[in-house]
């Protein structure tokens, strides 16, 4: 898989500001946040996109998704929030690495665009 910024995240070669780091995943806040809290979780080990999982991957995405969880209400999002993975270019995604997008602290519309 290509290298991307947030491998350089992961490796330290690029500042982020971090709000949860263990041994699968990191989880920062966007550089460009669309909500008062807008924090990516992502994996430590390079996987380009959803489609690129498999069954072996479960666990690591149920814990992208709870460590998501803790966050949102860490943060204090009691009103709710979203959590957003886009997957491939007509999914909006423009980093290829897997992240789960956390975007919370105003009422989000819907349907997305
Ligand atoms: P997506 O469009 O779903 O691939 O989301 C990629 C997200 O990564 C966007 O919300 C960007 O603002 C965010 N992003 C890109 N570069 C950085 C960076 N260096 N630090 C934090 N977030 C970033």
């Amino acid at each position: 898989m290509a290298d991307t910024v947030f491998g350089k995240i992961i490796r330290g070669e690029i500042p982020a500001r971090i709000e949860h780091d263990d041994d699968s995943c990191l989880a920062f806040h966007d550089v460009a946040p669309q909500a008062p809290v807008h924090v990516l979780v992502i994996p430590k080990r390079p996987i380009r996109a959803l489609a690129d999982l498999g069954p072996g991957d479960a666990a690591l995405v149920g814990h992208l998704v709870v460590v998501a969880t803790q966050i949102a209400a860490r943060l204090g999002l009691a009103d709710g929030y979203r959590l957003v993975v886009n997957c491939g270019r007509d999914g909006g995604q423009s980093v290829d690495h897997l992240h789960v997008h956390l975007l919370g602290g105003r009422a989000l519309g819907w349907p997305p665009g």
